[in-house]
């Protein structure tokens, strides 16, 4: 099963996918490839692959992507090889990515597992981006002006959690999982 979590930075979606991967032995965690740099503590190869802009644009050409967008002033990809690879050992694969990406993979995968992650309101978001504190003043204000668009495109995903208190939205989400392993549609195809 494909899985897919998206919603405004500062929402909480990695706080949540670290929880999520710490509690789900079968599921799988697509690292992305970016062009931003790293912040303080982040590993490459762990949090993303930090590449250069002309390594990302080479990753294009070839089809590396599975899907790919600009977000904010950077480029993100999801890598396909791993993805086609969890896949076909029989993992879940949960996928961080913007709704640009998440449109793209819904086109490929239909029977993905689509949830987007809200903060409790603008405020809550606003207090969160500038409580982690990885993030200069200009590059909080783009993430927050990027916020407002990126809720407005709640509608096109399966499930919505607002992310209030993490345990509860993780519980939520496990739910989620579940009842979508329980699907006919789902268990019919895989007997
Ligand atoms: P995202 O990956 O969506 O950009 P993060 O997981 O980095 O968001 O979370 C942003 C900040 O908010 C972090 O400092 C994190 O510890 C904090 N945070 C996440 N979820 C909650 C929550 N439910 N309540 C309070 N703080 C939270
Ligand atoms: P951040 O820079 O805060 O780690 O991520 C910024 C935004 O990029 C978030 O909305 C995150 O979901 C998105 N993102 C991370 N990886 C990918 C990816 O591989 N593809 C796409 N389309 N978006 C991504």
């Amino acid at each position: 099963m494909l899985v897919v979590l998206s919603g405004p930075s500062g929402a909480g979606k990695g706080t949540i996918c670290r929880e999520l991967l710490s509690q789900l032995p079968e599921i799988r965690y697509s690292v992305s490839v970016t062009t931003r740099s790293p912040r303080a503590g982040e590993k490459d190869g762990v949090d993303y692959y930090f590449v250069s802009r002309k390594e990302f644009e080479e990753m294009v050409a070839r089809g590396a992507f599975l899907e790919w967008a600009q977000v904010y002033d950077h480029f993100y990809g999801t890598p396909r090889e791993k993805v086609e690879e969890y896949l076909a050992s029989g993992y879940d694969v949960l996928l961080e990515i913007d709704t640009q990406g998440a449109s793209q993979v819904k086109e490929r995968f239909p029977a993905g597992v689509f949830i987007f992650v809200c903060p409790p309101s603008l405020q809550e978001l606003a207090v969160r981006i500038a409580g982690r504190g990885t993030e200069s003043p200009e590059d909080m204000e783009i993430r927050l002006r990027w916020a407002e668009n990126e809720l407005k495109d709640v509608s096109s995903y399966d499930y919505v959690v607002v992310n209030d208190v993490v345990k509860d939205a993780v519980e939520k989400i496990k739910s989620i999982l579940t009842a979508e392993k329980c699907r006919c549609a789902r268990v019919m195809q895989e007997r």
